[in-house]
């Protein structure tokens, strides 16, 4: 019984730019990778400062995170991995025939501590997690790095954008994310034009005149259409989530947040709460969903041996954020969460 006043955590914004971006895709009779993709991967190069070529439209973001291994030879090498965060890194580098090494959480932050990765990985896969940016400057340059910006798409680092201090930079634009190709989709960059090269090969099996394998990994004209209107707006909804935050902050909530010298976007409103069963309670029984952004199920090893992505999952708490969220629903949000933090 969800009735006429549920909040749910998270829904897509989509509205009249995208039904028009898709029915003009539809009356052209193409569908499949076409120019619309091609014109979405320069539209994000433009986003990005990249110059045109550098950035790979695919089918999902783990399909990008998989291809980005494969491009770097993962097959058999050491790959560093934060515990705490999507299982696609998981899946990602187990098909891509890489060892996976897991790393814990900082203290403060439940984005990987950079500093603890073994020293015998070739590779890292490192995500700014919930929209907060890692900088990875300090960090040992002899091993590659696959930065993993699906919760990230604008955050900032010295005024780099993420996913382009490592080897490549991967996103996600499934329905949940900062925008969507239409429920799913991924985009993959790199400065480096050997392995653009590389992926846009692999990623088209169809009328190759040699015996190399490869797979389907494309993204449809009809997609990219949508992400395509979905990034023109990008600006729009940024300044709408941060507004939600503020309001959150202003009702002084223990939000995580970036330290200073970073330009985080907000992905995620995450309380960072030892109440975290009695606030998902209350929400709950006012008809709105929010949830543990990662539980301890969901850790990738156990959790004894990773204290601090362990304790991220006990005492976070993901609020409803998101454009089409009203202030009205943001101000019952507040009064709720008020009541049990006071
Ligand atoms: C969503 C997500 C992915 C996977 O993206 P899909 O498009 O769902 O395959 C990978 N990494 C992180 C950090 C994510 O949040």
């Amino acid at each position: 019984m969800l009735g006429f006043n549920y909040i749910p955590h998270n829904r897509p914004t989509l509205g009249r730019e995208e039904k028009k971006a898709a029915i003009q895709v539809l009356q052209s009779s193409w569908l499949a990778q076409g120019k619309e993709v091609e014109h979405f991967e320069n539209d994000f190069c433009d986003f990005l400062g990249l110059p045109q070529g550098s950035a790979i439209a695919v089918s999902s973001g783990t399909a990008a995170l998989y291809l980005a291994l494969i491009a770097l030879d993962a097959q058999d090498k050491n790959i560093a991995s934060p515990v705490y965060s999507c299982t696609a890194l998981r899946n990602a580098t187990a098909l891509a025939g890489g060892n996976l090494l897991l790393t814990d959480s900082h203290i403060h932050s439940p984005n990987m501590n950079i500093h603890a990765i073994d020293s015998t990985a070739h590779i890292a896969i490192i995500p700014h997690m919930y929209g907060l940016p890692q900088d990875f400057s300090t960090l040992n340059r002899k091993i590659s790095i696959i930065e993993d910006c699906a919760q990230s798409l604008g955050a900032t680092v010295n005024q780099v954008p993420v996913g382009l201090q490592g080897d490549i930079g991967i996103y996600s634009f499934y329905a949940t994310k900062l925008i969507t190709s239409g429920g799913q989709g991924g985009m993959i960059v790199s400065k480096n034009p050997t392995i653009i090269e590389k992926l846009k090969d692999y990623r088209l099996y169809d009328r190759r005149f040699d015996d190399l394998l490869r797979f389907n990994f494309q993204m449809t004209d009809l997609q990219a259409a949508i992400g395509r209107a979905q990034l023109k707006q990008f600006p729009k909804f940024q300044n709408r989530r941060s507004d939600i935050f503020q309001q959150y902050k202003e009702a002084n909530f223990p939000l995580l947040d970036a330290t200073s010298d970073m330009s985080p976007v907000r992905f995620r409103a995450i309380l960072q709460t030892t109440k975290q069963f009695e606030i998902l309670t209350a929400l709950s029984q006012n008809n709105i969903s929010a949830v543990v952004p990662l539980q301890e199920i969901e850790l990738l090893g156990p959790k004894e041996h990773y204290p601090n992505a362990y304790s991220w999952t006990q005492n976070t708490v993901s609020l409803p954020i998101y454009p089409s969220l009203k202030d009205k629903e943001v101000q019952r949000i507040i009064r709720i969460v008020k009541s049990i933090l006071s």
